[in-house]
């Protein structure tokens, strides 16, 4: 397995981004609406599509913070729920992940 300092340095360098990121969208939703009504309802909808990649984003930071914490327990790479090795693969794809592949397709 690669080094953990390695993994949580690139955890947390995908904590800092993904937090710009959300800060970023709550900006523009923020941005007061345009008095012209055709512009209202596109901006509803990119409004909608920027909801969408908030909650996406919140909801990887929270998985990451979960990863760094198990980084911290000394449980990282171990499944959360059946204890077995998560795999090296796997985690190369998604450092994050808190299941083995079997427990996540279930
Ligand atoms: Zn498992």
């Amino acid at each position: 397995m690669k080094d953990l300092q390695d993994i949580q340095q690139m955890l947390e360098e995908r904590l800092q981004f993904l937090s710009t990121k959300v800060d970023e969208i709550e900006g523009d939703l923020r941005e007061p609406a345009d008095p012209d009504f055709a512009e209202q309802a596109t901006e509803a909808e990119a409004d909608e599509v920027l909801e969408g990649l908030e909650s996406s984003a919140l909801l990887e930071i929270s998985q990451i913070n979960a990863a760094l914490s198990r980084i911290e327990a000394g449980t990282y790479g171990e499944c959360a729920t059946c204890g077995e090795p998560v795999g090296e693969k796997r985690l190369e794809i998604l450092p994050h992940a808190a299941q083995c592949i079997s427990c996540a397709s279930k």
